[in-house]
């Protein structure tokens, strides 16, 4: 049997569309591009989309800033993390998260996962009270959320101080409540790849006014905090406002003006998103010896990208599976490989975190494939796909 080749790219997004490219014109020709160059009392194209942002959420404060990894690190900051401080987080991620905690000062541990690639959380419950570590910043990778009822039981028998990253999860929810409401605040990531595409940028969110304020200040504001858009009144500012230092990441008006009209389009890609998703896991399900993660009847994710596992595939099994398919046009990813290899990583790799045995993980990393699925992709695109990584696991699956 032959088959035919797949010619789509898998780092193809949507072009942006015209609505927002008048806007980011209309911007160029003010010249006012940084989000403090306003005119009177008008509000910035940043701070509109703070306060479209948050109320998108639900939430009461938002801070535009340059990056996912951005918003992680001042968080951490923000929530008062001391130097040397450990800081729970999961084994299963991607290397800003581990690299926001070690530029916020602080030491990764790393929490086992399960083989549905959420939180393990009775490796959660014994690590968050053997180390007594303040901190969890949960990565909801690839989309996929933990029982968020459960979790937030560990996190308060242990007074942990939660922060979700929130860079696959943005649109998500557990039952009527949006991924990033659950603990101090929620970090998202505008980076091209993500659900919202300014090529970069971040998005931080709280309910917590002295938090907001310190991050508003340590992203760079020089003290222009009156001119936000969903930050806490100027009395909260008033008490560390001359304590917090300036380690300046702002988003600049021509990336949120593009984001702002992308953001009255989120709910109908994420519905495409999970018509694309959900083709290729009702067509990889049908094969036995091919798993694709269970999900939780309480969550509403958002299918940007689909994992399958084909346990007990050995490492030059794997290997050989992915050129199988790189050479029918199919790029999957593996994160079984110590060495990072484009967009994945290993807890190995991070050789600037000392050591850790996370022997559950790295056997549901070795035979874990993770694929795209950006919206350039027709439903017959996916299908095509999915014929392809099916004819190609056939030599791997153990029967
Ligand atoms: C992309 C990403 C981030 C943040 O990314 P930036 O590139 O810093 O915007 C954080 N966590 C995960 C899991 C990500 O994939």
């Amino acid at each position: 049997m032959t088959i035919k080749a797949f010619t789509r790219p898998f780092t193809q997004q949507e072009p942006i569309n015209q609505e927002a490219i008048d806007a980011a014109t209309e911007v160029l020709k003010s010249g006012r591009l940084h989000r403090y160059n306003t005119v009177e009392n008008e509000l910035s194209e940043v701070s509109l989309l703070e306060e479209e942002y948050a109320t998108y959420q639900g939430i009461k404060y938002c801070l535009a800033c340059a990056s996912g990894g951005y918003a992680m690190s001042v968080a951490l900051k923000a929530a008062g993390l001391k130097l040397g401080e450990s800081v729970l987080t999961n084994s299963y991620t991607l290397a800003p998260v581990p690299g926001s905690i070690l530029n916020a000062g602080g030491v990764p541990i790393f929490v086992e996962i399960t083989k549905d690639l959420v939180l393990d959380l009775e490796d959660l419950s014994k690590k968050a009270s053997e180390s007594g570590a303040r901190f969890l910043l949960i990565s909801h990778m690839r989309g996929h959320l933990v029982d968020m009822d459960k979790l937030m039981q560990i996190v308060d028998e242990n007074e942990l101080i939660l922060i979700e990253d929130c860079a696959h999860t943005m649109g998500a929810k557990w039952k009527d409540q949006r991924s990033g409401n659950f603990g101090l605040a929620g970090c998202f990531s505008t980076q091209t790849y993500k659900h919202l595409n300014s090529g970069e940028g971040g998005l931080l969110t709280s309910n917590d006014e002295e938090f907001m304020a310190r991050a508003i200040i340590y992203s760079g504001s020089y003290m222009l905090y009156e001119r936000h858009g969903a930050a806490p009144s100027s009395e909260v500012f008033s008490n560390i406002r001359l304590e917090t230092p300036n380690y300046s990441g702002r988003m600049d008006n021509l990336r949120a003006s593009i984001l702002r009209p992308q953001l009255k389009n989120l709910e109908n890609n994420i519905a495409r998103w999970n018509e694309r998703y959900q083709l290729v896991e009702t067509e990889l399900n049908e094969v036995i010896g091919i798993e694709v993660p269970v999900r939780f009847k309480e969550e509403r994710y958002v299918g940007s990208s689909i994992q399958f596992r084909i346990p007990v595939i050995t490492d030059s099994e794997a290997k050989s599976f992915i050129k199988k398919n790189k050479e029918l046009g199919v790029e999957l990813k593996w994160f079984g490989n110590d060495d990072p290899n484009g967009f994945t990583s290993n807890h190995k790799s991070w050789k600037y975190v000392s050591q850790q045995q996370l022997n559950i993980s790295d056997d549901i990393l070795s035979g874990l494939f993770d694929l795209r699925l950006p919206l350039t992709f027709s439903l017959e695109d996916c299908a095509h796909l999915s014929k392809i990584i099916i004819w190609c696991s056939d030599e791997f699956i153990r029967k």
